[in-house]
């Protein structure tokens, strides 16, 4: 870890007021490594999250190191969480970024217990793991560890290139739980991408990460989430992002129409005043009041395009709607090989 050039802010007492009862802030931090951002570590007292059962979500158990991202896509769908920290959804969230930074330790701790079951993990479906802050915190070589050595199975998602430096990791992982990884990859026009999700790496980066953990022995899913009405929906583009895809290595793509909760809406409307004006009664139209999901029609006119170029480049694929009915099986008994592995991403994804 790299602690010069830092200062210790003074800690603001008011500006994480919301923050869980159940972590301790330690310090915050900022660094010329991470312009405008500030790191707030915290103590967490606990590591992995029960997914509600009222859920959807196809898995029961969670762990994320961070809260906030660096990511800064402005269709995020985290962003109302920051509102609990008494944090702003918008700017706030992409650059006050909380840092559980014993994260690893209180995992290791949870999965020995007697009583867990070693039920699937999920890491990155709330904030992303490999977020730029990772580069520093060094978190999930640990996280990793924990899981694998407990016979923890466990999935990760990210947007973050820097998954290349555990793929090593990941791989001695697979050896003995399942592990599956996706890439979420939704805009392959680059000046779009680096409009909507200004912190992320490029859309090449990433699918050469595909192919890095492709050629690694995984059987890599995509999520080409969110597609933006008018912006990534039409069929050059989507024959474009497939063929990509295809060209990467990934074996499956879950696709799915954007979502606009709450705690977006405002700043992706924002947004898309400012870059896209004659755009915006189109998609008041389409996310009208608190409606988070594009109309039922939209989804069904989106699958009728998708579906066709999926069989046509010779991906897996599903919608996201369709993924989120079912939970994985829960593994007890971990895979030895990479290639069993496989089948249970399949499930999982
Ligand atoms: S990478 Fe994921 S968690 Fe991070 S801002 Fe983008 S959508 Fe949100």
């Amino acid at each position: 870890m790299r602690w010069q050039g830092q200062q210790l802010g003074t800690i603001d007492e008011a500006a994480l007021s919301g923050l869980d009862s159940t972590d301790d802030l330690v310090r915050s931090v900022t660094t010329p490594d991470f312009a405008g951002v500030t790191f707030h570590e915290v103590m967490a007292r606990s590591a992995l999250n029960r997914v509600p059962s009222t859920s959807e979500m196809p898995f029961d158990w969670t762990v994320n190191p961070y809260r906030g991202c660096s990511h800064a896509c402005v269709y995020c769908f985290a962003r109302g969480s920051h509102a609990y920290l008494d944090l702003d959804t918008g700017r706030d969230f992409d650059s006050q970024i909380i840092v559980k930074a014993n994260i690893a330790e209180v995992l290791r701790a949870e999965v020995r217990r007697g009583s867990w079951g070693r039920e699937h993990v999920a890491l990155g479906t709330n904030t992303d793991p490999y977020q730029r802050a990772e580069g520093r915190y060094r978190l999930m070589p640990g996280i990793i560890d924990a899981l694998a050595e407990s016979g923890t199975p466990f999935s990760v998602l990210t947007k973050g290139t820097l998954l290349r430096r555990d793929l090593p990791q990941l791989v001695a992982a697979a050896s003995v739980v399942d592990v599956s990884i996706a890439m979420s990859i939704a805009i392959f026009d680059d000046d779009l991408q680096k409009s909507v999700e200004p912190g992320t790496p490029s859309t090449h980066a990433r699918l050469d990460t595909v192919r890095a953990a492709t050629d690694a022995g995984f059987r890599v899913t995509v999520f080409m989430m969110p597609i933006m009405p008018h912006l990534t929906d039409s069929m050059p583009a989507l024959q474009n992002a497939l063929s990509r895809i295809r060209e990467a290595g990934a074996a499956r793509v879950i696709y799915g129409a954007m979502h606009l909760r709450p705690g977006v809406k405002p700043w992706f409307m924002a947004w898309l005043r400012r870059e896209h004006p004659e755009l915006v009664s189109s998609y008041l139209g389409l996310y009208p009041g608190a409606s988070a999901q594009a109309p039922k029609q939209y989804r069904q006119w989106l699958s009728r395009r998708v579906r066709p170029l999926l069989r046509a480049y010779k991906l897996d694929g599903s919608a996201e709607e369709e993924t989120a009915r079912f939970r994985p099986r829960q593994t007890s008994t971990p895979s030895r090989v990479i290639q069993t592995k496989s089948a249970a991403a399949a499930r999982l994804f």
